[in-house]
């Protein structure tokens, strides 16, 4: 499965693409399967339907548990580093992790979880959200992660799109210095959810919390109810594996379905290449596993290959700015993959906070989730990785499940800034607004995929038409990633961002549309426009305009009032950084807002705005330029 050299990197693009059928067919082959699959690939993309090795029998569970437990038994599959660094870290080796996968299972299916079920997942980082995820793969219900630093609301949304019939969640939650109430804001969001029977909460914070007698059940006292007997469900390769939602330029995050068979092979085959995992390596991925990366890479990807994954409970600056560095000393990591928000993060504290680090077992750095900026790319490179350490720019997105474009380390010769090429498999294009192909070389545009791989969206839950629409109208026969894209001379990928209305903040993606219908439910609020900025730690901020019918006496006041209200809505993740007041938005005649002037300005570029002539009232742009913040 594992490319060595760069060459062999070149014979495998080559085979991906001359019989993309025959290579994955083969990488396929290293997996456990109960039944062969009867078909590779079936697919026509104006339907948006895929289908990856139909007919094949397996459970991802059994590749990611059962098959090392002969070998692997009592090596590490899951480090765990709580939030306080005085606590105790623990270790799951592959045997207790099955063990415990096997007896939460078992609790699921007492309370009636069966195949197909939908089961929302809103807990922590500690280990016992692995063990969630890996039981319900188990007994193959379908497993929808909430990020837990999203509201109540938006928990309820989830829920409702799905159906969910169970809850997993905590009393509470640690992050740096705070305590955060998990369990009441569940409470909050089944008002107004029919779909779920039980709540199963584990104990983090010791946070008091109301037990719904016949709904709520402790996770502690369930376990010890069951054995740890469990037989893996068996699962087509193409029944549902999870749901994770996220925000598109229109409407509501969407549920992007992932199927078994195929993703597996997908997450694992780049989780190996991508990182030239070596055994024994500790693999420290700090993302969230509410997000894709951490279902991918530090959940399926890493336990599919057997590997140890490091899952870290708290935030990169607490107690202090060190905290990554000594978690990389205290566990002897060796790779770490992290977002270009948080290099920037720890690049602003000082390099006080680094120096005097031991930094010799790492041998890889992994960078995701948007474009990394060149000073960062060196930073990292130089004070982390000892300039010594292979620096791979993962490009990726929730919809692709597994690294698209990226460095596989040490192999693929890597330049600042840039993705470099595609993983095999992947056949990436640039086209104009019109849908043309771009060819040659030093040139930029649209990206699309011409051709699927393993890990591709199947669907978005409970709507296939949006997932048409969304991914397969753009740009007929192809998928589209929503991101602008340039290819240098050499013919290396670089990812300049969205071009669409979706927001990159601090790695977290957030639609436009989103955070306006958020801000417009705030009493007083008449029309909101929200757009990005150029932030120097976030790499996106969220500035919104906004327009108000009743006078305003204490602006500062107001903007809190609008924050809070979309803390409330979405989550603080989406709270605008900056709120401007307005009496007008620049529209064309036809009502539709050039959100190009409102970018321009957030920018604090206003010298050229372009053509204005088509606005229907062209003085607007003067007050919002007077205004700016
Ligand atoms: P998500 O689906 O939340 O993982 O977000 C995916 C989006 O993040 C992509 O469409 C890109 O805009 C951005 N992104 C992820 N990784 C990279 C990267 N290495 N370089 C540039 N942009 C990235």
């Amino acid at each position: 499965m594992k490319i060595k050299t760069f060459e062999e990197y070149q014979i495998a693009y080559k085979q991906s693409v001359d019989d993309p059928e025959g290579f994955w067919a083969e990488v396929a082959q290293q997996f456990q399967w109960r039944t062969p699959w009867k078909k590779v690939l079936s697919w026509d993309f104006n339907e948006a339907n895929v289908k990856w090795f139909e007919g094949g029998v397996m459970n991802i569970t059994e590749n990611a548990l059962d098959r090392h437990l002969a070998d692997k038994g009592d090596q590490p599959a899951i480090i765990w580093e709580p939030n306080d660094p005085e606590d105790k870290s623990v270790s799951l080796t592959y045997r207790v992790l099955f063990d415990q996968v096997c007896r939460f299972a078992n609790v699921l299916k007492k309370h009636g979880v069966k195949k197909g079920d939908r089961v929302c997942i809103y807990l922590p980082m500690v280990p016992e959200l692995t063990v969630a995820v890996l039981a319900c793969a188990r007994i193959g219900a379908i497993h929808s992660v909430v990020f837990g630093g999203f509201s109540a609301k938006s928990i309820a949304d989830r829920i409702n799109d799905a159906a969910c019939t169970m809850v997993i969640t905590s009393d509470g939650a640690f992050r740096g210095n705070k305590v955060i109430p998990m369990k009441a804001t569940v409470d909050e969001a089944l008002v107004q959810c029919d779909s779920v029977k039980n709540v199963i909460v584990m104990t983090r914070t010791r946070t008091p919390v109301s037990m719904l007698k016949g709904r709520d059940l402790w996770w502690e006292e369930e376990v010890k109810l069951v054995d740890s007997v469990c037989a893996a469900e068996p699962m087509d390769a193409e029944d549902m594996l999870f749901i994770l939602y996220t925000s598109g330029s229109t409407g509501k995050p969407k549920g992007v379905v992932h199927t078994c068979g195929g993703y597996m092979v997908y997450a694992t085959y780049t989780f190996a290449n991508v990182f030239q995992y070596e055994p024994g390596e500790v693999h420290f991925c700090t993302a969230d596993i509410g997000w894709i990366t951490g279902h991918s890479y530090i959940v399926y990807g890493p336990l599919c290959y057997g590997a140890t994954s490091l899952v870290f409970e708290g935030v990169p600056t607490y107690p202090d700015a060190s905290r990554f560095w000594k978690i990389i000393e205290k566990h002897k990591v060796n790779i770490l993959y992290t977002a270009p928000t948080a290099i920037r993060s720890l690049m602003s504290s000082g390099l006080d906070y680094v120096n005097g680090h031991d930094f010799s077992s790492l041998t890889k750095l992994g960078s995701v989730g948007e474009p990394i900026n060149e000073e960062a790319w060196h930073w990292y490179k130089t004070n982390i990785g000892g300039d010594h350490c292979p620096l791979v720019d993962t490009w990726w997105q929730t919809e692709t499940g597994g690294i698209m474009i990226s460095p596989l380390a040490g192999i693929t010769p890597e330049k600042p800034t840039f993705a470099t090429l595609p993983l095999p498999g992947v056949q990436p294009v640039l086209v104009d607004e019109n849908g043309l192909k771009i060819e040659g070389n030093g040139v930029s545009g649209n990206l699309c995929i011409k051709f699927p791989w393993p890990g591709i969206v199947r669907t978005t839950y409970g709507d296939h038409e949006r997932a048409k629409q969304t991914y397969f109208s753009t740009y007929k026969g192809m998928y589209f990633t929503g991101d602008g894209c340039l290819r240098d001379e050499d013919g290396y990928y670089r990812i300049t961002g969205r071009v669409d209305d979706v927001l990159n903040v601090s790695g977290h993606r957030i639609g436009t549309a989103e955070v306006e219908n958020a801000i417009n439910m705030h009493l007083g609020v008449v029309e909101s426009a929200v757009v990005g900025y150029p932030h120097d730690i976030k790499g996106q901020g969220i500035y919104a305009y906004v327009i108000s019918d009743k006078e305003i006496d204490d602006a500062e006041m107001f903007r809190k009032d609008i924050g809070a209200t979309v803390s409330r809505i979405i989550g603080p993740i989406a709270k605008p950084d900056k709120v401007q007041f307005v009496t007008g938005l620049p529209k064309t005649r036809s009502g539709k807002i050039m959100r190009r002037i409102l970018r321009k300005i957030s920018e604090g570029d206003v010298s050229n705005l372009g053509d204005t002539s088509t606005l229907l009232d062209p003085t607007v742009v003067e007050e919002i330029k007077k205004g700016a913040l």
